[in-house]
């Protein structure tokens, strides 16, 4: 439990750079107490129960993350696994992605502590029948996965060979502008001289227009320009957005012409909102009231604000 005389301090800095990436101006945006909770709290009491409550809820993910989480880890295996013709990897890349799925499902619905998956729309009791909803997502990621592998995109991917794809962390720092940037592709590959990023991204209902904000792709784009000198207009960037509302329509963007003046402007002021954005401070929050709106519902933090002494509101 949190007391309001415990002492909390905010950095955004990493390195003492200001910090910087599209889920963390995604977080503020959401409500800028789950932000604090997120990405700023850097000292906090350890001997309180707040430490792991918060580490708990940081890790929650929601089922759009963990079925992104999935196929990237499946094509990423299949694309290096060596020995097999392109038939074959992709089929394997169907089987891994079943064999992941199974294996999370059982962690999911037995409640393995040891495995630490843990799915918001579950914890904070959105769903309330977890096989059929795990049953759901399972049909939703295979119908996926049967789209996706027509892709041309995804072929050049499984036939590239081990050689040509980039062994890059996820998510991964780059020094820009005078800001670390965080990006997180699910996968990278050089082919015909043209240096490739993917990444796969959930949405919640309609598909968004396919002109939508290009930023997390083309951030994988510079990435690849900062960390291994790619030339810009050998750059491709590619996205996969899937619908986890139930539509079964993926839509893919390739975003060659990066324009690296829009996202170094798009990253500055997205910062300077953050930076002169009166943030709640601690002694403040006993005057906040968090309201059981849809918002707190779907947010990481519920949980964790439940447990407050204070509660926060939903800003
Ligand atoms: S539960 Fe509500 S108030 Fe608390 S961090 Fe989440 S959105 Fe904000």
């Amino acid at each position: 439990m949190i007391r309001k005389a415990d002492q909390i301090s905010y950095s955004f800095n990493d390195g003492g750079n200001p910090a910087w990436s599209y889920s963390r101006w995604r977080s503020f945006r959401y409500c800028p107490v789950s932000y604090i909770l997120k990405y700023a709290i850097l000292q906090y009491p350890q001997n309180l129960d707040l430490g792991e409550e918060l580490r708990r809820a940081k890790k929650l993910k929601t089922a759009g993350e963990w079925m992104e989480d999935m196929l990237g880890a499946s094509l990423r295996e299949a694309s290096t696994s060596a020995g097999f013709s392109v038939q074959e990897k992709t089929e394997l890349f169907t089987k891994i992605l079943k064999r992941d799925l199974n294996r999370d499902c059982k962690n999911i619905e037995y409640g393995n502590k040891l495995n630490q998956l843990e799915i918001l729309e579950i914890e904070n009791g959105i769903e309330k029948e977890t096989a059929r909803f795990l049953r759901k997502c399972g049909e939703l990621l295979k119908a996926f996965i049967e789209t996706l592998k027509s892709s041309e995109i995804i072929q050049e991917v499984l036939c590239v060979g081990n050689l040509n794809i980039k062994r890059i962390p996820s998510p991964v720092s780059f020094f820009h502008e005078g800001f670390t940037v965080w990006c997180s592709p699910d996968i990278a590959w050089t082919q015909s001289g043209k240096h490739n990023t993917l990444i796969f991204r959930y949405v919640h209902g309609e598909l968004p227009d396919k002109y939508e904000s290009p930023v997390p792709s083309m951030l994988c784009g510079l990435m690849l320009h900062k960390l291994y000198k790619a030339q810009v207009e050998r750059l491709q960037a590619h996205e996969f957005k899937f619908d986890i509302s139930g539509d079964n329509e993926v839509l893919s963007r390739k975003a060659d012409a990066i324009n690296f003046s829009a996202v170094t402007m798009y990253i500055k002021e997205c910062s300077e909102t953050i930076r002169k954005s009166p943030l709640p401070q601690l002694s403040e929050l006993e005057n906040f009231h968090r309201k059981d709106s849809a918002k707190c519902r779907r947010c990481k933090f519920m949980r964790f604000c439940d447990e407050l002494e204070s509660p926060f509101s939903c800003v």
